[in-house]
């Protein structure tokens, strides 16, 4: 089965660069990057068939799903064959993982050994049992090509030479690839580690002070937490980061509002949003014409589609709908339709970049949207809102929605923390705000007020906020 492997490497030469990057450039890989839609979507579905028979002939688990719909590789013809595939949900490999012992699901394609394997990883395991995977060599280097591509938009201002410290979490497998990435774009990088509460903050400080970066990575919520820490010690936070230009930040979907808040509150000359999800190694990252919530992925390395929760099949163009992911080149683990478990809508014309791969504009994680009268609501709607009260803030990062039935509900509630000395009257920016959110989702509102301190208890994952509270 190894010609396969080879024909999907032989229809991406050239897509994997491999060379530091040109400082200054605009692009990474200029002629990849703004390849004509038609002549990417043409190297897709060749890529897609391939990939499919490996899953196919090489993974008992995809062997098994296909014979379950009663389909082979030989009878899909089209992308609207391919939809007949039903999407993977993360659960449908953790049964798997359980009950076979398999850590990777009975989804890994290579042997399991050292000539082959480079690292084991873990994603995070946001909504339940962490599942693994691996990368060979060859997956490292697509994976850096991506990260260089994607990096290019953040770094491109940054000095050769110039020091990147990565304050992001070094369990999660994409971390070490976004660092050799960067380091590749020229970049001397530092890796910190800045977990939950009660990690070391004044060595961050330190690293910050005596480093002297002119960019970083921080997950907006820990660094939220260094800001608390900062404010107790009476510490200015534009002091503490004065040499920053540019922060990149993950794991929440960031709203234009919350970026702007971020680079007025720390004094940054811009705020990007990244992300990298280890199951199907996809990279993504906005560009300097969009806002973060729009990222740019690389579609000559994954297969990307928005499709209706029930039926499993495409929304038309623009419409918004879960995220489903084809890893197209990967060796190791040739996941078929992995459901990314997020509502995006795609955006496929060229953007004013010029790069014309995929964008997605990011609406949420599935888990923490609510449906209130059949419409699904997700905190990055409300939060706009919300963030132009002053009295509330940057407190709308950590809202949360309370969902009160299993099914759909009658009313959206809305918890939010606001600022007591900025707060004269707490009943007239509830009415004002539950007004307004109203208005623009044409749904009823209710805002609930917390403390700060049940705010910062809800901030348990060290990576993202809880954003959702059963109470049913
Ligand atoms: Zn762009």
């Amino acid at each position: 089965m190894s010609e396969l492997m080879e024909e999907i490497k032989a229809l991406v030469t050239g897509h994997i660069k491999g060379s530091p990057h040109l400082s200054g450039a605009k692009y990474y890989n200029e002629p990849v990057e703004r390849m004509p839609r038609a002549k990417i979507e043409e190297l897709q579905w060749k890529l897609l068939k391939l990939q499919i028979k490996r899953a196919y002939e090489l993974t008992p688990f995809y062997h098994k799903r296909l014979k379950e719909v009663g389909i082979k590789p030989e009878d899909i013809k089209n992308l609207k064959d391919f939809q007949k595939i039903p999407p993977v949900l993360k659960d449908d490999i953790r049964e798997q993982m359980k009950k076979t012992g398999d850590p990777f699901g009975g989804c890994l394609a290579v042997p399991f050994l050292p000539s082959k394997i480079l690292n084991v990883y873990s994603s995070t395991g946001t909504t339940g049992l962490r599942t693994f995977n691996v990368h060979t060599e060859w997956d490292r280097n697509w994976c850096l090509e991506e990260i260089c591509r994607l990096g290019v938009m953040e770094m491109q201002d940054a000095p050769p030479g110039s020091v990147f410290i990565d304050f992001g979490f070094h369990w999660h497998g994409g971390i070490t690839g976004v660092e050799m990435g960067v380091s590749r774009l020229g970049l001397i990088v530092a890796p910190m580690e800045a977990l939950g509460p009660g990690f070391e903050l004044e060595r961050c400080l330190q690293a910050l002070q005596f480093l002297k970066p002119i960019s970083i990575h921080w997950p907006l919520v820990t660094l939220w937490i260094f800001g608390d820490w900062l404010q107790s010690i009476n510490k200015d936070p534009k002091e503490a980061m004065k040499h920053v230009k540019l922060l990149s930040t993950s794991g929440d979907v960031l709203t234009a509002a919350a970026a702007e808040f971020v680079k007025e509150y720390w004094g940054f000359e811009r705020v990007h949003s990244g992300f990298q999800m280890a199951d199907t190694w996809i990279t993504g990252c906005n560009c300097s014409k969009q806002p973060p919530n729009i990222t740019h992925i690389c579609d000559d390395f994954h297969y990307v589609e928005a499709v209706d929760p029930e039926t499993g099949e495409q929304v038309a163009p623009g419409e918004r709908g879960i995220l489903v992911i084809t890893p197209l080149v990967m060796e190791a683990m040739p996941h078929l339709r992995w459901n990314n478990e997020d509502y995006v809508s795609l955006i496929q014309d060229e953007c004013d970049c010029g790069r014309t791969h995929t964008r997605l504009h990011w609406y949420g994680r599935e888990a923490f949207a609510v449906d209130v009268r059949g419409r699904k609501v997700f905190p990055s709607e409300v939060e706009t809102e919300l963030f132009e009260y002053p009295e509330i803030g940057v407190n709308a990062i950590a809202s949360q929605f309370v969902k009160t039935a299993e099914g759909s509900q009658d009313k959206l509630i809305i918890r939010v923390t606001y600022f007591p000395d900025k707060t004269k009257d707490p009943q007239k920016l509830k009415e004002g705000a539950e007004k307004k959110i109203k208005q623009k989702l044409g749904l009823d509102v209710e805002i609930e007020f917390m403390s700060q301190e049940e705010m910062k208890a809800a901030l348990t994952a060290p990576h993202k906020t809880s954003r959702l509270v059963k109470r049913y």
